[in-house]
């Protein structure tokens, strides 16, 4: 299917659910992207092996190589197929709701811990490794659970920084679960700082409570307890 193609279904399926994908994707915290993000994966990854070649050339690097000869194709593939593969809203996964009246207890929040958080930070463009914690108070509608997981790595899936990622996955949980109540915890490794100067490895963490959350130290407490080592 063309990427046309999936961006109008995505679009005319998030519209049944009342959902508009450039709010859910771009959400209040938007990445510093241009217009140029809309290009085609195919221009991309034709640009970009381009420049990377010019890079390794620089260094000093022999693209005559066998080994080598394929790494400027192969980096620019992994750019734009994997690594920065939720920077356009038809990466957006597709949502599937279960009515929560249909299910009891659900005053109660939901918990989901430890989401594989798996980013590139766009300071230093090196990993940053670690994992989600997320919880949400249902209202009306609850998400199939493996679509936190999807969400998170829709977002990961950009150069990042880790505050902006935490942002991101909280409000656009917040507009398509339609809760205010969403408490995402983040705990990631810099490879930045592992590889460069102090060559030390030590844990970032960053949360967003919203909603009643935010005030509510005891919630805080307990959510916090659940996955802390
Ligand atoms: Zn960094």
């Amino acid at each position: 299917m063309s990427e046309k193609a999936i961006i109008e279904e995505i679009k005319s399926y998030l519209k049944e659910k009342n959902l508009n994908i450039e709010k859910a994707t771009t959400t209040s915290y938007p990445s510093p992207f241009t217009e140029k993000v809309q290009e085609s994966n195919r221009k991309k990854i034709r640009l970009i092996e381009k420049h990377f070649r010019a890079i390794l050339e620089i260094l000093g690097l022999d693209l005559e190589n066998d080994s080598v000869a394929k790494s400027p194709i192969r980096i620019s593939k992994m750019f734009v197929d994997e690594l920065f593969s939720g920077m356009t809203p038809e990466a957006f996964p597709k949502l599937t709701f279960i009515n929560a009246d249909s299910i009891t207890n659900t005053d109660s929040p939901i918990f989901t811990k430890n989401i594989s958080v798996n980013s590139i930070c766009e300071h230093h463009f090196l990993p940053m490794i670690g994992k989600a914690h997320i919880a949400y108070m249902p209202n009306q509608k609850i998400i199939g659970l493996s679509k936190l997981n999807r969400i998170v790595h829709y977002f990961a899936r950009r150069p990042q920084l880790q505050e902006r990622l935490t942002m991101q996955i909280a409000d656009c949980l917040s507009y398509v679960l339609g809760t205010n109540d969403v408490a995402v915890y983040l705990d990631l490794q810099h490879y930045c700082v592992k590889l460069r100067g102090v060559e030390d490895i030590s844990n970032t963490i960053t949360s967003a409570y919203l909603g009643s959350f935010k005030k509510d130290f005891s919630f805080q407490e307990s959510f916090e307890r659940k996955f802390s080592r």
